[in-house]
């Protein structure tokens, strides 16, 4: 069987860190989609469409992954997508006790998708989009903490 593993959050924007994740992670599966969150209430700084369009653009070459949207529970997106695993990055112990909780009720809700953590390599534990926004509002220079080749303007 294909497997699929789903790599939800809100990349706003998509970092180095994030990169990070998926690129380790292409080896453990057939097919990845990097599932873009929308939380009603939740103020971004780049649209759901520009976030989409960034890292579509980003990966366009890459015919494992893929690039979706999605609102409502992650749990529900991954069933209705057709993934067995759900992907996510750990960077400390505050993102593990959160993580944590909503892996165990992931998995109540749904025995059937295994949450799946890769830990953040050292030089990218710091890194967060909250920061990279930041920078990026003030007209900070934020390259070395973005991809290559995001196209953020
Ligand atoms: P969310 O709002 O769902 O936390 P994010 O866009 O902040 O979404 O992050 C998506 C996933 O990437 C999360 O699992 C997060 O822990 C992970 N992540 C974010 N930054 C890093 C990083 N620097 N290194 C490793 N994982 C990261």
């Amino acid at each position: 069987m294909k497997k699929t593993a789903v790599f939800p959050g809100t990349f706003d924007p998509f970092t180095r860190g994030h990169e990070n994740i998926l690129q380790r992670a292409l080896p453990l599966f057939d097919h990845i989609i990097i599932a873009v969150g929308v939380h009603s209430g939740k103020q971004t700084l780049f649209s759901k469409e520009k976030r989409i369009d960034m890292i579509r653009n980003l990966y366009r070459n890459v015919q494992k992954i893929s690039v979706d949207s999605y609102d409502g529970l992650t749990i529900d997106y991954c069933e209705k997508a057709g993934a067995q695993f759900l992907l996510r990055g750990l960077r400390t112990s505050a993102d593990f006790e959160y993580e944590r909780a909503i892996a165990q009720i992931n998995r109540k809700m749904n025995p059937s998708i295994e949450t799946i953590f890769l830990l953040a390599i050292p030089e990218y534990t710091p890194l967060n989009s909250t920061i990279i926004r930041d920078i990026l509002r003030h007209g900070g220079d934020a390259r070395q903490f973005l991809p290559e080749g995001l196209e953020i303007d």
